[in-house]
């Protein structure tokens, strides 16, 4: 059995910036002062680790109602998307939807997602495109702040979903990003780890921390299956 772990942003998806659109919307129909929100500090991260640092720099909060906060957030965060993603929905990256489907028809490859969105956010952004079915499980960004616990989430997902006999049948598990904490999550579950620059990180950058395979895109998606199942 093979396990791919694909993230969303940058690496299936070219965003428009409707995500950060709507946490912006969010943030001020709730507090009543307009933000801008530095796409480096969106890059990798968890839905939850940026909601939490907005709470904690603008004082939103005390530490015991966090999160009461980060959830009415997180809400109007959710209930803004849609409407944002209508109106800027971005794009699929080059040989996604090849490569979802050749993978998909290969017996024994299980996918499943492994991304800082919220479960929500996730399945808004993937249905635009028609791509939820390939994605069965995951690991979200709902309870985590670091993406390494979004990685064994995501890894105790696929074992809930295929069974627990088919653990020791494994013979690798494989993260797809498109950022550093992609790659060092996939390390922090001893999963192999395809980089790809279509992201907000160039080649160079990502290079310096050593994928087991680094693309500048999955376009050639014969190739990258054939890699990813080799
Ligand atoms: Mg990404």
């Amino acid at each position: 059995m093979r396990v791919l772990l694909f993230d969303i942003d940058g690496t299936l998806l070219a965003g428009a910036g409707a995500g950060k659109n709507a946490l912006e919307e969010a943030f001020e129909a709730l507090y009543g002062k307009p933000i801008q929100i530095p796409p480096h500090r969106l890059s990798g991260r968890t839905d939850r680790a940026i909601g939490l640092e907005l709470i904690r720099e603008h004082n939103l909060a005390p530490a015991h109602q966090e999160e009461a906060e980060l959830g009415r957030m997180m809400e109007e965060y959710i209930r803004r998307l849609p409407a944002r993603l209508d109106r800027a929905p971005g794009r699929v990256l080059p040989g996604i939807p090849d490569l979802l489907n050749r993978l998909s028809k290969q017996e024994g490859v299980a996918m499943g997602l492994l991304t800082g969105n919220l479960r929500r956010g996730a399945h808004h952004k993937l249905s635009q495109f028609g791509l939820n079915k390939y994605f069965p499980f995951g690991g979200f960004g709902d309870l985590h702040e670091d993406r390494d616990d979004v990685a064994r989430e995501a890894l105790a997902a696929t074992h809930q979903a295929l069974g627990k006999s088919v653990i020791s049948d494994y013979q690798s598990v494989w993260v797809l990003g498109d950022t550093p904490l992609d790659i060092r999550c996939a390390r922090a579950i001893g999963a192999k780890v395809l980089a790809v620059a279509t992201g907000g990180h160039p080649f160079s950058e990502l290079e310096q921390y050593q994928p087991d395979l680094l693309l500048e895109n999955l376009s050639d998606s014969q190739a990258v299956a054939s890699a990813l199942l080799s």
